[in-house]
């Protein structure tokens, strides 16, 4: 609990210290800071810890943002939804209103096609507003797991080279996020998003089904556009590392159905959408915490899984990048050595959701009451 000690100031026991509340941000990882990580000052000064989950402004991320669903919103429950954002609830019958889902898919298109001429005026990548546009936007961090989505892509990629045939729903994947100037871990991964992204549009036997864009400078007027036109969010970081996360946020106010794991807000978006409205995959913090203690070993992943082992392979072999085909050997190797945020591990069950995401996306018909 010292402020200061080994020659250092532990800035966050400074933080705890000096004020008179601390917010955990969202629930669970109060109880993270609770249980685990402020353990003793929690006992110390039990009030200090408190629990008020994110927002974001629905003014911005809505209104704003997206002024077709902004008008439709009002037209069925009038404009309180802009102040008081729980009453979004009384949208809840519409839900039965074919005339009005009807009204939201018109919507969602254009907002689509708006999002489709960023994407070629600032990735130069030409995708079709007709595909699942699945969309993972936020800061580059290991822990946020765009490498697992670059190996999922890959896999994708690869299975589509074996079976170019496949019935799959086309999607068009978009990255977009900075990484901190020094953090070459983070810069290899947008290298390695852009050369697969580069393979994979370039490629006329999977470019119909299969698109990869990163868009650049990801910032908050880029993400007004990309918010309202996305119809998969990612929320991926592995269990107990995301606070709570505010891009989840967003995406779901506009419609946008969730994969993800049960971390941060995630867990409370979970439970206002319910879990037929929302794909979780994956460990939870309690397991991860649990594989941390026993000793996590990556190389079991890989040996139990014949299409992770093929992924890495590819990655590794150096096809991506011929003038410089050892490129992402660093890369390859921390996940067979330390893995430290458990990619390797929740590779399967993610793309085990992304099938069951395919599936509810053909369903454009029935809501959670026909589903169940
Ligand atoms: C919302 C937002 C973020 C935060 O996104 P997370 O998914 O919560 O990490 C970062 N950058 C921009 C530009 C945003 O709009």
């Amino acid at each position: 609990m010292a402020i200061v000690s080994d020659g250092v100031v532990r800035m966050a026991n400074l933080a705890i210290v000096s004020s008179h509340a601390v917010n955990g941000v969202a629930e669970l990882h109060t109880q993270i800071l609770k249980e685990r990580i402020f353990a003793n000052f929690h006992e110390l000064f039990p009030e200090r810890l408190t629990s008020v989950t994110n927002g974001v402004t629905q003014r911005r991320f809505m209104l704003k943002a997206n002024p077709g669903l902004a008008e439709l919103l009002c037209d069925a429950v009038g404009r309180d939804w802009i102040t008081d954002l729980e009453r979004l609830a009384e949208i809840e019958p519409f839900a039965d209103d074919a005339a009005f889902r009807e009204s939201w898919r018109t919507i969602k298109a254009a907002n689509k096609e708006r999002l489709t001429a960023v994407v070629r005026d600032e990735a130069c990548v030409a995708v079709d507003p007709a595909a699942m546009f699945d969309v993972q936007v936020k800061r580059i961090h290991e822990y946020k797991r765009q490498l697992l989505n670059g190996l999922r892509v890959a896999d994708l990629y690869l299975t589509l080279r074996d079976d170019p045939d496949m019935d799959i729903v086309p999607r068009t994947v978009l990255f977009g996020g900075k990484a901190a100037p020094t953090y070459w871990t983070a810069k290899t991964i947008i290298h390695l998003i852009n050369v697969l992204g580069a393979r994979i549009n370039a490629d006329p036997l999977v470019n119909e089904k299969l698109r990869v864009a990163f868009l650049p400078n990801f910032r908050v007027s880029q993400a007004e556009l990309i918010f309202p036109g996305s119809d998969l969010s990612e929320q991926i970081s592995t269990a107990g590392y995301e606070a709570s996360g505010t891009g989840n946020m967003k995406f779901a106010l506009n419609g946008a159905l969730t994969i993800g794991t049960l971390d941060g807000a995630n867990v409370e978006i979970a439970e206002a959408v319910g879990a037929e409205n929302i794909f979780i995959f994956g460990m939870t913090a309690e397991q991860v915490a649990e594989h941390k203690r026993r000793g996590y070993d990556p190389r079991t992943w890989v040996n139990a899984s014949p299409r992770l082992s093929r992924v890495l392979d590819f990655i590794e072999g150096g096809s991506l990048t011929p003038e410089e085909p050892t490129l992402f050997r660093q890369t390859v190797d921390d996940l067979l050595s330390y893995d430290r945020f458990m990619v390797l591990a929740d590779f399967d069950a993610y793309v085990a959701a992304q099938d069951v995401v395919d599936a509810a996306y053909r369903d454009t018909e029935s809501g959670p009451a026909a589903r169940s």
